[in-house]
């Protein structure tokens, strides 16, 4: 017997028409991130079957839990010998030394030819664990064990209870997002979210040095690199914001900094995204956090743009977010202590009603497309990866 490792889909199997393009797109995804492991993959409409060497399967799941589009994973065995006796004993083999209460068994027939049915079989082999183990019972309807036998054409298969995948779609079915991302606890767990929906991430970060440090850039990288586990490689577009927040501060009411700040960054943002074909912006805005997250501050800010503006956390509570934070390994990173941009020009009283004429006229004031086209001009990419990052200098 020699291990297989087996991926159930989940809500995958629900795609009826282009579950193709779904399957296709899962291989690949797998297939890349263990460029660095030799597998094959095979695939039909009910499940993957992922073969490497005895001793990379441990890293292979390590990997397999962190790709979205997948169900379940399940480490199971496969067989050539096919008569029954040598199935009955290989199934006592492989769960002699399992703790368990109660089981069922579950047979299926892929080969119909096959000479004893499946319901048979599953009695035969439920009859002989009864037989060789003490102290067990059968569960048809909550067992602890579940036990899987499929014959197959040449070969069984075995497996049990597997392990829980992160579900959502392959990353890539659904197109291209920019999340902007910030330094802070909401940003990456709605990257994480949107990723998770099949929607590949970029990121843009705001920086105005020398008010924020290369710390906080570091910051910003180091959480591209979580989510570039789940993303795969992060492109990271950096905006110098320096001089626009200047003028911002030099020229307009105080109470409207924030208001017209993220005005800008917006429309930097949906021009980076259309730029680099991303059909929507992803942020980590949460309804009723801070004064611009009022219903009438996301409006006046929302505005500037056309395109539409994803907010996977809007309705969650702080410490949920801070839960899913922890979970996919955001947080540690954003509570480190670097200020960004927002928190370093926070006013007094910043407007929690802000008017749309009020922030047109102000920004009037300053020459802002100027300023945008400036920064966008000036702005620096880096591809973050797991392990390393690369900058256009790199590649070049
Ligand atoms: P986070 O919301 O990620 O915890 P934060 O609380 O510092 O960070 P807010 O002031 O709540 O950020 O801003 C709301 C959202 O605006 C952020 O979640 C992020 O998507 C975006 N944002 C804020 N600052 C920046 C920045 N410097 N660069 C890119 N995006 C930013
Ligand atoms: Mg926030």
């Amino acid at each position: 017997m020699k291990h297989i490792i087996i991926i159930k889909y989940g809500e995958l199997s629900t795609k009826k028409d282009n579950i193709n393009y779904f399957l296709k797109s899962l291989k690949n995804n797998i297939s890349n991130n263990l460029s660095d492991i030799k597998h094959t993959i095979t695939y039909d409409f009910g499940r993957m079957f992922i073969d490497v060497t005895e001793e990379d399967i441990e890293k292979t799941v390590e990997r397999l839990k962190c790709i979205f589009g997948i169900h379940e994973i399940i480490v199971g065995f496969i067989s050539d010998e096919r008569e029954i006796l040598a199935i009955k004993n290989n199934i006592l083999e492989l769960i002699k030394d399992k703790e368990f209460k109660t089981f069922k068994v579950v047979t299926k027939r892929s080969d119909k030819n096959y000479p004893i049915n499946s319901m048979e079989v599953s009695r035969t082999i439920g009859g002989h664990i009864l037989k060789n183990i003490e102290g067990i019972s059968v569960d048809v309807h909550n067992p602890e064990l579940l036990v899987s036998v499929e014959i197959r054409k040449n070969e069984v298969l075995y497996y049990f209870n597997g392990l829980s995948g992160l579900g959502g779609y392959p990353v890539g079915t659904l197109g291209k997002g920019l999340l902007m991302l910030s330094g802070g606890i909401d940003s990456p767990v709605a990257g994480y979210l949107t990723i998770k929906r099949g929607v590949k991430i970029e990121g843009i970060y705001f920086e105005s040095p020398p008010h924020t440090s290369e710390f906080a850039k570091e910051k910003v990288i180091k959480l591209s690199r979580v989510l570039a586990k789940y993303n795969s490689q992060v492109k990271l577009h950096v905006i110098n914001f320096t001089h626009i927040q200047e003028e911002i501060l030099k020229n307009i009411p105080h109470e409207y900094l924030i208001t017209i700040m993220r005005r800008m960054m917006y429309r930097i943002s949906a021009i980076i995204a259309h730029n680099n074909k991303c059909n929507i912006l992803v942020n980590g805005e949460s309804i009723g956090q801070v004064a611009s997250q009022t219903l009438t501050s996301m409006r006046v800010i929302n505005e500037v743009v056309k395109m539409p503006v994803i907010r996977p956390v809007a309705c969650f509570d702080k410490l949920e977010i801070i839960d899913l934070a922890k979970k996919i390994g955001t947080y540690d990173i954003s509570t480190l202590p670097y200020e960004d941009c927002c928190t370093i020009f926070v006013p007094d009283h910043p407007v929690i009603n802000p008017s749309s004429i009020k922030a047109e006229e102000y920004e009037k004031l300053i020459p802002y497309k100027e300023l945008i086209y400036e920064a966008i001009k000036e702005h620096e990419v880096i591809y973050v990866g797991v392990e390393e990052d690369k900058t256009y200098e790199d590649i070049l």
